[in-house]
Formats: structure tokens, sequence, C-alpha cells
């Protein structure tokens, strides 16, 4: 099983990757921790994609791709791409990457959330440090910490109310086309992710189950 997960950010694929992660024997990339983790390392080439992901644009595709093939070739697992492809440009080189190494896409499963949602969402979302949980919290009474592992508790410097309409519209025109791409070969489907997570999950499995 290799599994795409689209969806507009704050769709809700970090979570719904890590209960997939859960209940199958998956490995997650996820190109946005990638990227985040290159960043924390406080390497040059960190510091230039800070700059392209503050602002909320897209890393350019070449270098995406090449940092995906080194993780898919190091990985003998099924695989969830979260945040991968976002341009026709990505997806097509996923397909060429797939067929070189003799692996397939099994399923793009979409993320689908009403645009009004996506900035509030965004905007009321906090991760912990410790365990990576992703949670919406009440911006009045946010949590202090935690609540599943007492880590501590940040905003993600991308979340801001400009950064997320930014992104948004970024979305609606590099990586809306890349459902058409997707839409008539036989493995798109769509789940309502306007829904209590776990009832997202429940959407997911009966898919992959199928
Ligand atoms: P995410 O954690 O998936 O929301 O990604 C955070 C940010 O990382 C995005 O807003 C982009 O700036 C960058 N990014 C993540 N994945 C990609 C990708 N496949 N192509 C280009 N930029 C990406």
């Amino acid at each position: 099983m290799n599994i795409i997960l689209m969806g507009c950010p704050g769709a809700g694929k970090g979570t719904q990757s890590a209960k997939l992660l859960k209940a199958f024997p998956l490995r997650h990339i996820s190109t946005g921790d990638v990227l985040r983790a290159e960043m924390a390392s406080g390497s040059q080439l960190g510091k230039q994609l800070g700059e392209i992901i503050n602002q909320g644009n897209l890393v350019p595709d070449e270098l995406m791709v090449e940092m995906l093939e080194k993780i898919v070739k190091a990985t003998d697992k099924g695989i969830i791409f979260d945040g991968f492809p976002r341009t026709v440009t990505q997806a097509e080189a996923l397909d060429a990457m797939m067929k070189r190494l003799q692996r397939a896409i099994s399923h793009v499963i979409m993320i689908d959330l009403p645009a009004e949602e996506v900035v509030k969402r965004i905007c009321s979302r906090k991760q912990c440090k410790k365990c990576g949980a992703i949670l919406g919290v009440d911006l009045n009474n946010p949590p202090a910490v935690c609540p599943s592992c007492g880590g501590e508790l940040y905003t993600r410097p991308d979340d801001t109310p400009e950064r997320a309409t930014h992104r948004l519209e970024v979305y609606r025109q590099s990586t809306l086309p890349v459902k058409n791409y997707y839409q008539n070969g036989g493995k798109y489907v769509e789940v309502n992710g306007n829904q209590k997570p776990e009832q997202v999950f429940e959407d997911i499995k009966k898919i992959l189950e199928k």
C-alpha cells in the first residue's frame, strides 16, 4: 500500500497520518516535517528553506523531488505521502520515481474541507514539540501543555491568518491541479474532512480495507 494523502493546509493530513500509522504497517513521509527538520538543523539549506516556508510559499520542485527520492529509496515499507505531490510537476516526478523503484501508488485520498474552515482551523492549531500531536485549541483558553504527553505546545510560524490565507491561495493555484491529474486514474477517492477526526479516519480505513 502506497498512499497519497491530499488536502488543503489544515485538512487533517498530519492527524490522519498519525492514526494510519497506528493501524497499518506504513512509513509516514511528511515533506513539511522533512523541511522543518532541515530548518531546525541550522544548515545553510535550512535557512534558505525557512525563508520560503515561513512566507507560505512552495519549495522548488527539483529540490523536493531529490529530497523525497532519498527517503523513498531508504524504505521498503508501504508509504503515506503527506504533503507531496503539491504540484503537477511533482506528481509526474513521483510517477516516474515509483516506476523506477518498481513500486506503485495504490490510493490517492483527498481530505476535503470547505475553504471557510481552513483558515479558522489553521489559526487555532498547536503542535506538541515532544509527541508531534496536532491539536485544535480554544485560543481564549489554550491548554498549557500537551494533554497526551505533557510536552510543550507551539504554533507554527506559518500558521498566522495572513500566511494561512496565502497558503490557501498557493494551494488553489498549484496543488488543486494535482487533483485533476489523479482524478481519472481510478485510485482517487474523496473523504469529508469536515467531521470529527475519528470519523474521517473510519472513512479512510473503509477505503483502504476494500
Ligand atoms: P506542511 O507541513 O505540509 O503544511 O508544509 C509546510 C510548508 O512546507 C509548505 O507550506 C511549503 O512551504 C513546504 N512544503 C511542504 N511540502 C512541500 C512540497 N511537496 N513542495 C513544496 N513545498 C513544500
